[in-house]
């Protein structure tokens, strides 16, 4: 147990492995006991395989209040609600559309979030007073395993500070809420590392809100006809707006302290604009930082580098987005730690789960970027 600022937030280990199912965890004490917690209308951090969500009764007004309140969220921008089995949906949302429920079957669970018409039941803080609901049941063992003890819909938004990169691991929770919060359930680090794509189903064709854990390519695949993904604009005066209504697309998300640039391009060419724009702004005096492939630190060796005056966080293989999506959010705070005052993003390709890991890099650098 740990005590820190103005609540007594509780650390609680979970163990299970990736491959357990939930009948493994649910007898966990510490689960039951984040579970009383939120019935009383407390907050709970706990992993899911995405990142790591703040936990409250979704269906609880002064509840979901404390959610935005210890995460410093603007108040219209919605919480998804989190459910532990499929027909549990319709207890929240007024109508299931024959696309929505066939993707729930293909996806659920996982990384995908329907936005639906909602019930009279879900409060109107929950979804920033709009009159649909996201709704997601995740795959986590853990975090079915509190869902299904607590018995209600958890509205369960990333446990970080609002603006701040999403937290993968305890760790992160632990700096942006330790005090802020009543439990944080550590269960290691989380699987996907980006958050859950979230679909508008309320039009005749479903479009993409945010780029996720689920592609843009299976969607389609699965309902067999083209999704469209709802493009923002960055207006005259910086701030960004949907052309399609989420609300929280207009925040900014997952930053780092320092400006980032994110510089997009193929190698070699990528990498040698990396190269040059960290060695000028080396020689203007900042320290640099910057979140790199694996092939960028080969390529520094091949051409006998001196990367000894930079801040770099490692963020695997650009071949394996997979590992690239579980690094990210690290990376970013990595570079917090250190004292760079400028960073240097490498760009990924953005099909599959690249589409996700670029939209949050691209938000990071506060949509400066440079390259093709
Ligand atoms: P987070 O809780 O940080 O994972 O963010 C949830 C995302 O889902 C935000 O981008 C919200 O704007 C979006 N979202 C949640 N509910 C709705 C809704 N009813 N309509 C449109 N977007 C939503
Ligand atoms: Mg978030």
């Amino acid at each position: 147990m740990e005590v820190t600022g103005e609540k007594n937030t509780l650390i609680c280990p979970v163990a299970f492995t990736p491959s357990d199912s939930i009948e493994s965890v649910k007898d966990s004490p510490s689960i039951a006991m984040a579970a009383q917690v939120i019935k009383k209308g407390g907050l709970v951090a706990f992993p899911t395989e995405t990142v790591y969500g703040l936990g409250a009764n979704g269906l609880d007004a002064d509840a979901v209040a404390g959610i935005f309140t210890a995460k410093g969220r603007p108040s219209d921008n919605p919480l998804i609600l989190h459910i532990a089995s499929p027909e549990d949906i319709h207890k929240i949302v007024t109508h299931v559309p024959r696309q929505a429920a066939h993707l729930a079957s293909v996806f659920w669970p996982g990384p995908l979030t329907l936005v639906l018409p909602k019930a009279d039941c879900v409060p109107e803080i929950t979804t920033g007073g709009l009159d649909t609901v996201a709704v997601r049941m995740p795959s986590h063992p853990v975090a079915l395993a509190l869902i299904r003890a607590c018995g209600v819909p958890l509205a369960a938004p990333s446990a970080n500070s609002s603006g701040r990169p999403s937290p993968t691991e305890a760790a992160h929770v632990i700096t942006d809420l330790m005090g802020k919060i009543d439990v944080i359930l550590d269960g290691g680090s989380t699987g996907i590392g980006v958050e859950s794509t979230v679909l508008d189903c309320t039009k005749a064709r479903p479009v993409i809100l945010r780029p996720g854990g689920v592609s843009q390519e299976a969607l389609e695949k699965a309902l067999g006809e083209s999704v469209v993904i709802s493009h923002h604009v960055v207006t005259t005066d910086g701030s960004v707006e949907s052309l399609v209504s989420s609300p929280g697309i207009k925040y900014q998300h997952y930053a780092p302290k320092a400006p980032a640039l994110l510089v997009k391009g193929g190698p070699p060419e990528l990498f040698q604009e990396l190269t040059r724009l960290a060695l000028e702004w080396q020689e203007q005096g900042e320290i640099v930082g910057i979140v790199a492939s694996t092939e960028l630190g080969q390529y520094w060796q091949n051409e006998g580098i001196d990367t000894g005056k930079w801040q770099i966080a490692h963020m695997g293989s650009r071949h394996d987005l997979l590992e690239v999506a579980g690094n990210i959010y690290r990376c970013l705070r990595q570079l917090d730690e250190t004292d760079a005052t400028k960073i240097l993003l490498e760009s990924v390709s953005s099909k599959g789960l690249g589409l996700a890991i670029m939209n949050r890099l691209s938000k990071a650098a506060g949509h400066r970027i440079i390259g093709e």
